[in-house]
């Protein structure tokens, strides 16, 4: 498909921040969907999969008929942009899971859930984006980090210093953590770009989706 026209990005709608993401992806120049049917996974060209509780994601994604869908449609190509949980979901392996915890899987990486330590250490930190000209600031929320990257992986951020850690501890041990990975045309954030008002980020995953259906 080639987009001439503003791509349509679909927004899985079953949990987290879908009304921010979707303003985001708009001021980047997209139409968007909230998506909960696999009628609905069929007609996008890219998917964002927001942050919140990936257990809950994944049992509400099977309970709404999406994940076999969106997982073979990520398989066969479909743009994927997934922060947070969403991250979590993008991963074909997780470390700190609950037992028989299912992902939609496609990135190669291993994603360690909770990883900056429980609600009390949500942090602020402003990270070197590769490609961007100026640091974006970024929020995590109980966050996971990427602790292993496949060949084919690129690594786009990685904390540098922390500015807000409510638990020093936490925060030193972030430092150096890989928070953002692309790897084709798949996308993962472990932070929050939806909320503090960057659109850069996704504006990267707006021009993946163009570059994937041109
Ligand atoms: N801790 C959550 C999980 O494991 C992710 C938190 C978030 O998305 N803000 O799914």
């Amino acid at each position: 498909m080639s987009h001439a026209t503003a791509p349509l990005i679909g927004v899985l709608a079953l949990q987290g921040d879908v009304r921010e993401h979707r303003a985001m992806l708009e001021r980047a120049g997209a139409e968007t969907l909230a998506v909960r049917r696999p009628e609905e996974v069929a007609r996008v060209d890219g998917i964002v999969i927001p942050g919140g509780e990936s257990t809950t994601i994944s049992k509400l994604a099977r309970a709404f008929g999406v994940l076999d869908p969106l997982r073979e449609a990520l398989h066969a190509g479909l743009p994927g942009f997934g922060t947070c949980a969403g991250m979590i979901m993008l991963a074909e392996h997780i470390e700190a899971g609950i037992a028989g915890q299912e992902t939609f899987g496609g990135l190669d990486v291993v994603v360690r859930r909770n990883a900056f330590g429980r609600q009390v250490d949500s942090f602020e930190a402003d990270l070197e984006v590769t490609g961007f000209d100026s640091p974006f600031h970024a929020m995590f929320i109980r966050a996971p980090w990427v602790e292993k990257v496949g060949q084919s992986v690129e690594v786009v951020a990685r904390v540098s210093v922390v500015h807000h850690g409510e638990r020093p501890h936490a925060a030193a041990d972030a430092v150096g953590r890989i928070v953002a990975v692309r790897q084709g045309s798949l996308l993962a954030t472990s932070f929050h770009p939806e909320i503090t008002g960057d659109p850069r980020i996704h504006a990267m995953f707006v021009d993946m989706v163009r570059e994937s259906g041109g």
